[in-house]
This record gives C-alpha cells, structure tokens and sequence, in this order.
C-alpha cells in the first residue's frame, strides 16, 4: 500500500514552522509497512490545495493532510476535501457537544460561533475526537482510496493519529518495516559507505549511511509481515555491522546525545567530572549540564580565556604559555592537570584552541584545537585541525572532548 502526506499551511512554505508533523507521520507509515513516495507542502489556498489532493489521489492508496481543521477564515482543508470528493459537510451533533464542553469546561462563554464550523463534517466519514483541542479529525473511505484529515497543532494531531488513525489503519496494513540504528563516532562516512558497501546493495533488508554532528549513523530496515520476522530478517546483518565496525559503536539507541552516553558512564562507574575551557568558552560544560540527573558526577567548570586565568586558576606556569603558547599541548595538559588538581575530580577535561575567524598562524592555522583530559594520574593529549567557521571549530571540539571523556 502507498500513502502520501500533505501538510497544509502557509507558515510552513515560509518557512515559519518546520514542519514535524510529515516527520512523524512519515516514521509512523514506515512502522505500518506502507510505502510513502511523495510529501507534499501546500499552502492556506484552495485551488492549489485541491490540486495537489487530486494529484495524491491519483497515485496512492492512502492520503493523510495535516493542519486547516480550525474554526478560521484560512483553514479550508475540509472544505476542499469534501469539495473535490463531490460531498457535502454536514453537522455533527457528537462533535457540536464535545466542542461546546470543551469551552464551558474552560468556563469560556462568549464562543466565537466559527468554532461551531468545527463540528460540520465530510457526509459519511468516520470522525476522529480531538482530546486536546476542539477541531475533530475525520477519516473518508472513497473510491477505494483512504483520505485522513488531522488537525495541525502537533500535540492534537499526534495522540489523534496514535490512538485513533494508527489502530484504524493496522487493519490495513499489507506489511511492517521495522529499522534500527547503530551509531559510530571516530571515523568518517565515505570509510563507512566504503565498508559496508557489499551489505548497501541488497532490497530487503537495507541499510543506508548518514553522517550527523560528528557522528556516522547507520539504519538498517527491513520489511515483512510481522514486526517480529522483520526484526529476524535485520538480525543477521546487525551482527555483521557490529563485527565490521567493533570499537567505534557508540550506541544502538537512536535518541540517546553523546552528553547523556558519557554521563551516564561516568555515573555507573561513579567517577567525578571537572572541566577547563578555553575557546569552547563553557559551551562543553553547558552540554553536560543539559543532562540531567548531571549533578552527581559533574562538580565544576572554569572558563580560562585568558592566559592570566590559566595561570590564576589552574596553576598552568607562565614559562609553559611563553614558550609553547597557550594553543599547544603542553598548555592543555597542564590545563587538565591543573583543572584535576584545583577540583579533586577523578576526570578533568580541558580545551585549548584557535576557533578563528581571526587569530590564526602558519603554524598554528585556525581550527588547530587540542584537548586533553586527565584521569587516575595519566593525562592524554589530542591534537585536532577543524575545517569551518567559529561556531562549527567549537561545536566539533566539544564532540571530541566528550567522546575522549567516554573513551
Ligand atoms: P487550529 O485549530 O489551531 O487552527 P488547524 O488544524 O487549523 O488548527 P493550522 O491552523 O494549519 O491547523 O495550524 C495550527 C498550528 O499548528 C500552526 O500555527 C503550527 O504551530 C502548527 N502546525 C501546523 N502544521 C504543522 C506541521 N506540519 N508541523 C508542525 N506544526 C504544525
Ligand atoms: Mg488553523
């Protein structure tokens, strides 16, 4: 079965919103095993939202809009859907009930009666209540094809679609695709693409490379009747990928950052985290701090920008940022050391670099980063030349000090 999306709103061509409802409806067809080829954008205007409804109707079984329920002017998905199907709108007293409590429950008396036009429904259509909102989401059945109409906002439309559309179209699903992510760090995606070239080419299951923030994901789907045969059908080539691609596996979980991974170590092995930073300006300690539940292992964070700090508060010596500078490995060593020291923590990492624009050498270019990181006594350096702008110099170096942390 193929289903297709349109998002209906003309924030979203402006690029006002970004547009997480075809995101989510998009996973949710791959989990009931339907084939979704085309997404569709279109904005508040009735000719073109017609146009682009008949054009979806002409090639899939399933359509899904989102957004243009509500009791405005500018929402006319229903009107135009009840328009190209040749039917009419016709009252729902259910709906009319439900919307009207919803105000009374809110103690809102003076009711805009367009909100009524909310109740008015496509003739035969199966009504979907809204539990979060007052515009209810409709499902026509016509002509073979399945057209659902959900509202926009995406807390209505997402607990409407995953307790109310989903179990309806279960029992119309031909299939399942079930996917899994292994996520790699360390090591970059044409070396990836190159290794599991021999394992792309297959159609069922598949797998597929994307390279996001310093890291490498791999998704491996695959289709079938059943949830739990397409699980089987992926277990062999999990296990070849995990083989191929031992001791640079981050995490098989999709959501997890690389922030909670690395607390969440440091916290089973209850070890305590301090950080020194120079051209990441605290920017590693807040992503750390974002975790939380971050307080019981992470006690303390310097910003050292400048070289009187470093000496102030580290104890870095005046004679290592004279002669080595403060951009060197001798200084983020002694920063780390320095950082170890000051706090009493069992990790200290510590950032030194050139983010740029400005400030770069021929010998030492902008993007030259070192990082260290001190623990139970030994202290390792790495030396890092970064491609980009400032922010992009910085956003790398923390990636690479937190995964130096887990490793
Ligand atoms: P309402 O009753 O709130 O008017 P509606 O069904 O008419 O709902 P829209 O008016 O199209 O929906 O959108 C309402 C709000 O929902 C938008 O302002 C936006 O914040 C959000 N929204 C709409 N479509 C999307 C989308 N595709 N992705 C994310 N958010 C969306
Ligand atoms: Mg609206």
């Amino acid at each position: 079965m193929t289903a297709e999306l349109i998002s209906v709103g003309t924030e979203l061509l402006l690029g006002n919103i970004v547009n997480t409802n075809a995101r989510y409806l998009a996973t949710q067809c791959a989990e009931l095993g339907f084939s979704a080829f085309n997404q569709t954008v279109v904005g508040d205007n009735e000719p073109r939202l017609a146009d682009a409804l008949q054009t979806a109707l002409e090639r899939s079984d399933i359509v899904i809009l989102t957004g243009g329920l509500g009791p405005t002017r500018d929402d006319l998905t229903k009107e135009t859907t009840a328009g190209l199907l040749k039917r009419n709108l016709v009252r729902d007293e259910r709906s009319f009930q439900r919307i009207k409590s919803y105000f009374s429950g809110r103690n809102i008396k003076d009711i805009a009666c367009n909100n009524y036009k909310q109740a008015d429904i496509i003739e035969g259509s199966i009504v979907l209540d809204n539990d979060d909102g007052t515009a209810p989401g409709l499902i026509v059945e016509h002509e073979g094809k399945i057209i659902i109409l959900l509202p926009g906002p995406p807390k209505e439309m997402t607990e409407m679609f995953r307790n109310k559309a989903y179990p309806y179209l279960v029992g119309k699903t031909d299939g399942t695709i079930f996917s899994s992510v292994i996520r790699l760090i360390g090591i970059g995606e044409s070396k990836v693409a190159e290794m599991v070239d021999d394992l792309i080419n297959g159609k069922n299951p598949t797998m597929a490379t994307y390279a996001k923030e310093g890291e490498v994901m791999l998704r491996l789907t695959a289709k079938a009747t059943t949830r739990e045969d397409a699980m089987d059908m992926l277990k062999p080539l999990q296990e070849e990928t995990r083989k191929r691609f031992t001791g640079y596996i981050l995490t098989e979980n999709p959501d997890e950052s690389l922030e909670e991974i690395v607390v969440g170590l440091l916290k089973k092995a209850g070890l305590s985290l301090s950080s020194a930073e120079s051209c990441t300006g605290g920017l590693l300690a807040g992503r750390i701090i974002n975790v939380s539940g971050v307080s019981e292992i992470f006690k303390e964070g310097f910003v050292t920008y400048s070289n009187e700090a470093k000496v102030k508060r580290l104890g870095v010596p005046t004679a290592t940022l004279e002669e080595f500078g403060a951009v060197s490995v001798e200084t983020a060593k002694a920063m780390a050391q320095g950082c170890a020291r000051a706090t009493g923590t069992d990790v200290a990492i510590a950032t030194t670099g050139i983010a740029g624009p400005d400030g770069g050498t021929i010998h030492k270019p902008v993007g030259l980063v070192y990082i260290a990181c001190s623990f139970g006594g030994n202290t390792v350096v790495e030396e890092y030349f970064f491609k980009g702008s400032r922010d992009r110099v910085r956003e790398q170096t923390i990636i690479r000090a937190l995964d130096l942390i887990r490793k």
